[in-house]
């Protein structure tokens, strides 16, 4: 295949699975495209995929905030009552000497889970209003970096894991926060699974091109 120039490659999409490339073409609302060689999915085409993920983003902040505020759980021992919450559970290692333990669980339970979401809404809201093409092109790529380090899926696992070895030795009672968590940790895998990254490109392709074409006529 031979390209003319730098830009005529804005017009294919490579395959994720079989690295195939494709010639990128219009397709309807609501349908994908799929690849020729290995059938997995190249791209859909949901025109209100800014007002969705912004719904979420939005959605998946205040769940966050919720998770962070409140008890995770109460634990009590020999009549002994102790609320955790996400918060103290970090500082707890930093107060204990685990400096560098405790930095890297601030960044993968709270500072990068935080900052996905942030980032998304304001790509979401960027997109909707059709407004800062640049901006959204570096959020887009600091959003590759750091997505695949957020870990809060592990970390609510690890809180069961501990919970279930604490049953018979204390009274547990589920905070506001550990429901607040769940909801969090589901809503952040949709949102992984079902708004990828390449799309938000496509869509800033779709309005900011259109822009320009609109100019030109
Ligand atoms: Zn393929």
């Amino acid at each position: 295949m031979k390209l003319e120039n730098e830009d005529a490659l804005d017009h294919y999409i490579i395959c994720r699975q079989c690295h195939t490339l494709h010639e990128e073409i219009p397709i309807r609302e609501g349908t994908k495209a799929c690849c020729s060689e290995c059938g997995g999915v190249l791209y859909r085409y949901d025109s209100k995929l800014a007002e969705h993920g912004l719904a979420l983003s939005i959605s998946g902040l205040i769940l966050f905030i919720l998770a962070n505020i409140f008890p995770l759980v109460q634990i009590e021992i020999l009549g002994h009552e102790q609320f955790i919450t996400i918060p103290k559970t970090v500082l707890s290692l930093f107060e204990s000497g685990f400096y560098l333990v405790g930095l890297i669980c601030a960044f993968l339970v709270f500072i990068f889970p935080l900052m996905i979401f942030l980032i998304y809404s304001v790509l979401f809201a960027l997109l909707k209003m059709e407004k800062g093409e640049k901006i959204i092109k570096d959020l887009l790529v600091l959003l590759s970096h750091i997505m695949p380090w957020s870990m809060s899926d592990i970390f609510f696992v690890s809180i069961l894991v501990a919970l279930v070895k604490l049953i018979g030795y204390a009274q547990i009672h589920m905070g506001v926060s550990f429901w607040a968590l769940i909801g969090f940790v589901v809503l952040d895998l949709y949102v992984t699974r079902n708004l990828h990254v390449y799309e938000m490109w496509m869509l800033r392709k779709r309005i900011f091109f259109k822009e320009r074409e609109n100019d030109r006529d």
